[in-house]
């Protein structure tokens, strides 16, 4: 069935996180080092922070309450403020045609700051900044799909996270596509993988 829309996923998918996540998570990372208490593993909760939503993060490394909701308030309002370049072949799904959807989970003026030092917001039909508390991507893509008419079959998903938006999307039958530029996961993931956007375009229109 010829496809109609694409709903992309933004950290790890649109940019590498790695790029700016030292800046960005500075204040949070300073402020797990001052608790004093995870100083032994400040590298793989780093490494985590740029991947993982921060609850998942703070979960699994036994962070405090304390230190989890200073974490989330101190989250809640940071923002980038310098320019972000997109991976180098991100201009690539400017040649498909279509519905084009941008949909994040997290914090909402982080994530809003990103997308505008990205420069990407008139390259989409929709952008979603989605409240875990609030929201999942699952009900989000549903409505999508509700709103525009579209079918499951119709659409796309294309993310970098299989439990997060490849699982929403394989929830509700849309067709998934995991971009995995660096080779992390197995191609059972998702209904196809990629590691460079220029094989997006076939996928569109031969799936
Ligand atoms: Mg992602």
């Amino acid at each position: 069935m010829p496809k109609k829309a694409i709903i992309y996923d933004l950290d790890n998918t649109i940019y590498p996180v790695s790029d700016i996540g030292e800046k960005l998570f500075g204040p949070l990372f300073d402020l797990i080092t001052e608790s004093g208490a995870h100083e032994h593993h400040m590298e793989s909760i780093k490494k985590a922070t740029m991947r993982t939503p921060f609850r998942v993060v703070a979960q699994r490394h036994n962070f405090s309450d304390e230190l989890t909701q200073k974490g989330i308030n101190l989250q809640e309002e940071l923002e980038y403020t310098e320019p972000i370049a997109s991976f180098e072949d991100y201009p690539e799904i400017k040649n498909i045609p279509g519905l084009r959807f941008l949909v994040t989970t997290g914090f909402f003026k982080m994530q809003h700051s990103k997308i505008k030092q990205l420069g990407i917001t008139s390259d989409f039909d929709e952008i979603h900044i989605v409240n875990p508390v609030v929201t999942s991507k699952k009900e989000v893509f549903a409505d999508i799909l509700k709103r525009h008419n579209l079918t499951p079959k119709e659409v796309l998903v294309v993310g970098d996270d299989p439990e997060s938006e490849i699982a929403a999307a394989k929830a509700l039958g849309i067709t998934t596509v995991l971009y995995d530029k660096n080779d992390n996961f197995s191609k059972e993931e998702a209904d196809f993988k990629i590691s460079h956007f220029k094989d997006l375009k076939r996928i569109y229109q031969n799936t």
